[in-house]
């Protein structure tokens, strides 16, 4: 066990401090935080009350020696740091020496402890502004800190507080977190004397049905991937599997609980494409990244980070979950079946180690080994430069482009690996079509299981790719129409036109003004003959304001593409023989197919499932 130090103001001004006690939940996660700093493996948080009569934690780490507790409720008292250098590499999640103090100062709080070194246990209490005498007690190794009436001298922060109810959904929150962010660790939470969570240090299966329940595991995909130095692992929910809010998004870097801007647009982005209006992805991610790569040193409750280098976080993050849910060949190396999992990276993505030597000269590049990823050779200081003039939107068309061009190189370089993982990823798949059922769907049997194809989704998903293929390969092929349609807009819909004509230009639609706010279109894609005009711009136009934010021509084309799918299909539709081999054929590929509106494609039914429908078998 480390000495506390009292940080000289050299280190202390260094640091971002700030209120850190601002509701029950916010002493609960300090308090918690020290206990997993100290190494506990069993830590078991009592509330009463919301969290404001009184909050009790136990934990068995390492404890704090006799002579150390009245400096442990010291403001600027840490075993964590010694000198302002220890602030480039944090790997503990407190650092600051400011909670035990913060939170003495508003309540009265009572610690006990005993490290395995000594016979006994000591307490110290503190309230009032006043430190109670040290006294010997009867204790199990490790610390019990009972923080009492919390803001009973704070009448401002009191007034505050919301009810019981809701301060109390604070602190399970929390304590969700801490389940999910430390699997290794059995916690205990109990409210008003009921327990609430309980997990049992059994790992990340565990730990997870422990906080969403068995049945949320199989509506997740579990992926762990290594990619530029990052380790991504963790659930990420199924196409369908969204949420009505964000609060079932959980990231933890390095094992910390955070939420960042970078990260968290880099998963929505990856799941665009699959999300209906007003739903949210599902996550409860790891992601690992050297310790000098980040900057936890920015918020005052740690919650918010700063990387080095916030453009090939994104671009790892976003390349990991698109591959997993676009369920190309690529998922297979990222998505991993938890039962067999040894625990294993089994992406083979070139790993880039992050030089901090070289870091001080350039600080935004991660440094590239020299393990054959030297010769990636790509420009950061070219995409930093773009980027710091353009939006969100164009950051995603730069990832986009360096995720390409990084994918490309490596072709190239690692053929080998290449064949390696052709024969993995080989699926010994034989579809066979059964038929068409209530003209909507087409069922396909596939050994042991049954697939259920919403006909009109896949339908628009194989346009959707057809038709971004050759937008982007530029070789979207104009048919006139017999009979122009005239268009009929207003101001706001006629700029919009306006300004973006070239790009429906490159999408092969032919549009002329004919009059005030009025426009004839008089080609269209040659593969959306069917496509219904009308719809198309009346979708186009209720985005209107999305789109016109949009300022990287690649990232709209993708977005009218959608739309005009959309509005080239009609319910009912038959598909082609040709197009339902190609479906069968995205079928063997991919995983996880969704209409690029965010519909499931299609459903597996399994044997089992249906066996048991006769009870067949139970
Ligand atoms: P920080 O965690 O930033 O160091 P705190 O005020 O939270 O600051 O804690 C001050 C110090 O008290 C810690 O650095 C640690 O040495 C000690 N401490 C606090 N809680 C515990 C605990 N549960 N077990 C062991 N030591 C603890
Ligand atoms: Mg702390």
């Amino acid at each position: 066990m480390s000495k506390i130090n009292l940080l000289s103001s050299e280190v202390y001004n260094r640091i971002s401090a700030g209120e850190v006690i601002e509701i029950p939940a916010s002493a609960v996660k300090e308090l918690v935080e020290n206990a997993i700093d100290a190494g506990a493996t069993a830590i078991t948080v009592e509330i009463v009350g919301g969290g404001i009569s009184s909050i009790n934690i136990k934990d068995n780490g390492c404890g704090i020696e006799k002579s150390e507790l009245k400096k442990a409720l010291l403001p600027h008292a840490t075993s964590k740091i010694k000198s302002v250098d220890d602030l480039d590499c944090i790997s503990t999640l407190g650092f600051r020496g400011e909670a035990l103090a913060s939170i003495a100062s508003v309540s009265k709080i009572t610690i006990k402890s005993k490290p395995i070194s000594q016979e006994f246990g000591a307490q110290i209490s503190y309230s009032n502004n006043a430190f109670s005498e040290i006294s010997d007690t009867s204790l199990n190794n490790g610390t019990e800190i009972k923080v009492d009436n919390l803001f009973y001298n704070a009448p401002v922060r009191a007034k505050f507080l919301r009810s019981e109810k809701s301060e109390e959904g604070e602190i399970t929150a929390v304590m969700s977190r801490f389940i999910l962010g430390h699997p290794e660790i059995s916690f205990k939470y109990i409210a008003n004397g009921k327990v609430v969570l309980q997990s049992f240090g059994e790992g990340e299966e565990s730990a997870f049905v422990c906080v969403y329940g068995a049945s949320s595991i199989d509506d997740c995909f579990y992926i762990k991937s290594e990619k530029n130095g990052i380790i991504i692992s963790g659930y990420i929910g199924k196409h369908y599997f969204t949420k009505s809010n964000r609060g079932h998004q959980t990231v933890f870097l390095n094992g910390r609980y955070i939420v960042n801007n970078t990260v968290s647009s880099a998963i929505s982005n990856a799941y665009s494409s699959y999300l209906m209006k007003r739903q949210y992805p599902f996550y409860v991610l790891n992601i690992t990244v050297p310790t000098d790569a980040v900057d936890v040193n920015v918020h005052p409750n740690k919650i918010d980070v700063r990387f080095n280098n916030n453009q090939i976080i994104y671009s790892s993050i976003y390349s990991v979950i698109s591959k997993a849910l676009d369920g190309t060949n690529e998922a297979l190396n990222i998505i991993v079946d938890k039962k067999t999992d040894n625990n294993q990276v089994k992406s083979t993505e070139n790993i880039i180690h992050y030089d901090r030597h070289n870091s001080i000269n350039t600080p935004k590049n991660f440094v590239f080994n020299d393990s054959g990823a030297k010769s990636l050779d790509v420009d950061y200081n070219k995409i930093d430069k773009k980027e710091e003039k353009k939006d969100v939107e164009d950051i995603f068309a730069l990832n986009k482009a360096y995720l390409e061009k990084l994918e490309e190189e490596k072709k190239n370089k690692t053929v080998n690996i290449k064949e390696e993982n052709q024969t993995f990823i080989k699926i010994d798949k034989k579809l066979s079509l059964i038929g068409q059922a209530l003209n909507t769907f087409l069922i396909f049997e596939d050994g042991e299981d049954l697939y259920f194809i919403d006909q009109h989704a896949a339908h628009e998903r194989i346009l959707f790719d057809k038709f971004s293929q050759e937008v982007k390969n530029a070789s979207v092929v104009s048919q006139p129409l017999l009979v122009p349609y005239i268009l009929f807009t207003d101001n706001n819909e006629s700029d919009f036109l306006e300004e973006k004509l070239n790009v429906l230009n490159d999408m092969g639609f032919i549009i002329d003004e004919f009059g005030t706010n009025t426009y004839k279109i008089s080609s269209v894609p040659a593969f959306l003959t069917e496509i219904n005009l009308k719809k198309f711009f009346n979708e186009l136009f209720f985005d209107i304001d999305i789109l016109k934010k949009i300022t990287v021509n690649d990232l709209l084309k993708d977005k009218i593409a959608q739309k005009a799918c959309k509005s080239a299909i009609k319910s009912g539709d038959k598909m082609s023989e040709d197009e339902i081999s190609i479906l069968m054929e995205k079928l063997n590929n991919n995983l996880g197919l969704k209409c690029p509106h965010g519909r499931p494609i299609a459903i597996k039914i399994t044997r089992t499932e249906i066996d048991k429908w006769f009870k067949r078998i139970v």
